[in-house]
């Protein structure tokens, strides 16, 4: 009998488990059955993570996405958008994670150094990817939808994520040869760089697409809100905490 409730309660917890990383409003990556994160692999702890705009080509031959990166700086020349103010508006889209989260954005100088590397794309396709790799084991891929975001891979059938893993390097790639623009104007045909930058960030820092429309996460482009929603900042706080100093 012991043994039948001791069974009850490990359910009852994995489903409590469950419903706690997967909310409606909110839902974490699952890579390689594992929840990921930076930083220790501990829920609610902080991390410095460090990010660079390739500053020149670069491949990553074992990478689903943004296998091949060009210089940011690519996008901002086929765009014709002013480079100054695409670099303040990523800085804007990072300090939106930062600001809500025990996350530490640091930009660096040097792509190969950097935990998160963003560039435009060497082949182009739909708009935006994000590839994650964790630290350890085979590496991790994000699988592409149609409308050109990342979405996590499936947990494995039957079994639910199996604790929390660290990430160890992220690509986010752009397509240059979209359009781009920066504020909306309720065309939605041509996406935020801001907006469509921080959902890429919110990827590769371990946020999955959630299972209600609304928020900066989902997986439609939409125009109705320009900063987080709670589901978005409950999520980046289940695994980096608040930020507390
Ligand atoms: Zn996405």
């Amino acid at each position: 009998m012991m043994l039948g409730r001791f069974a009850a309660a490990m359910i009852f917890l994995a489903a409590m488990m469950n419903t706690m990383c997967q909310a409606d409003d909110h839902r974490l990556l699952v890579l390689e059955g594992s929840w990921v994160k930076w930083g220790k692999p501990q829920w609610g702890s902080g991390a410095i993570v460090s990010f660079a705009f390739a500053s020149h080509p670069q491949t990553s031959p074992s990478a689903r996405n943004c296998s091949s990166l060009l210089p940011f700086d690519e996008l901002v020349r086929r765009t014709g958008l002013p480079q100054r103010q695409v670099w303040s508006e990523a800085a804007m889209a990072f300090a939106s994670w930062a600001q809500v989260t025990g996350l530490t954005f640091v930009e660096t100088k040097d792509p190969a150094r950097a935990d998160i590397v963003i560039g435009a794309q060497g082949n182009p396709t739909g708009r935006a990817f994000t590839n994650v790799e964790l630290d350890a084991g085979p590496v991790a891929q994000t699988a592409a939808t149609e409308r050109g975001f990342a979405i996590s891979a499936e947990p494995p059938r039957g079994t639910g994520p199996q604790g929390l893993r660290s990430i160890r390097k992220a690509l986010i790639c752009f397509n240059p040869l979209t359009r781009w623009k920066i504020g909306f104007d309720g065309k939605l045909d041509v996406y935020d760089l801001r907006y469509t930058l921080t959902h890429e960030i919110g990827h590769a820092i371990g946020l999955d697409h959630p299972g209600v429309a609304g928020a900066l996460m989902d997986f439609r482009y939409d125009e109705k809100h320009k900063s987080l929603t709670k589901g978005d900042v409950e999520a980046a706080q289940r695994l980096y905490g608040t930020g507390a100093r």
